[in-house]
């Protein structure tokens, strides 16, 4: 079996995992269905449970680290290097204030997230929610991005992407068949603008929100289970 694949049928209850390199990492997996699915590594900076504010629902949400953008306002800033990151920050303890190394940043598996998402499954089911993947932009690590993703609908976990938007249209092909709802958060419809504040033409920005309205119109259109777009 090729490296970086998992072979379930070694075992119901554990599986044999080919991480990068050659080394093997043994891990207790007891809750994937899935055969054959390449366990990845991703970046994330930050989880959130009992999130309201990223979807519909109760939500897991997952930020992940990386951002191909570069807006002026972005509040977020220790998500855009896709790298771990050591920063200074202030820990004040009674009237003293301390100034600390904090790493921004850690390596999680796909299927350590899919764990935590199958944790607050009954909160999602009562409430219609599910896992939102989030950044940064999240698309930046599409491969991590389409596991995960892969891993929830197998799992019957409503999924949602939030996204800038700023990825090759063949990145958004890759998730769509696991997404059931994009959060599109186009920035700035003038490309002017666009390029002053983002330093990045949107272009395919554009060009990536019109393919998903297409593919959303094309499945509804089968009357399957389909992506939105908002
Ligand atoms: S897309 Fe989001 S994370 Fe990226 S630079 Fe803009 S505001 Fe920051």
């Amino acid at each position: 079996m090729p490296a970086g694949f998992v072979d379930r049928q070694l075992s119901q209850a554990f599986c044999i995992v080919f991480s990068k390199g050659s080394s093997v990492r043994q891990q207790h997996f007891p809750l994937i269905q899935a055969y054959h699915i390449v366990i990845m590594k991703g970046t994330v900076f930050n989880i959130r449970s009992f999130s309201v504010h990223d979807g519909p629902g109760i939500r897991l949400t997952v930020f992940l680290k990386g951002c191909p953008l570069n807006c002026f306002w972005c509040h977020n800033p220790e998500s855009r290097s896709p790298e771990k990151e050591v920063v200074k920050s202030s820990q004040k303890v009674g009237d003293r204030c301390f100034e600390v190394d904090e790493t921004i940043g850690y390596e999680m598996y796909a299927s350590e997230i899919l764990e935590r998402a199958l944790a607050d499954k009954a909160f999602f089911e009562e409430s219609g929610g599910g896992i939102t993947l989030s950044g940064g932009e999240p698309m930046f690590q599409h491969q991590f991005v389409a596991e995960i993703l892969q891993l929830c609908k197998k799992h019957d976990i409503h999924t949602a992407l939030d996204t800038s938007g700023f990825a090759p249209t063949q990145f958004f092909e890759q998730v769509l068949p696991y997404t059931d709802l994009f959060l599109f958060d186009l920035k700035l419809m003038d490309d002017a603008q666009h390029i002053q504040h983002t330093g990045e033409s949107n272009k395919l920005i554009l060009k990536n929100l019109h393919h998903l309205i297409d593919q959303n119109k094309k499945n509804n259109h089968k009357n399957s289970p389909h992506t939105r777009c908002y």
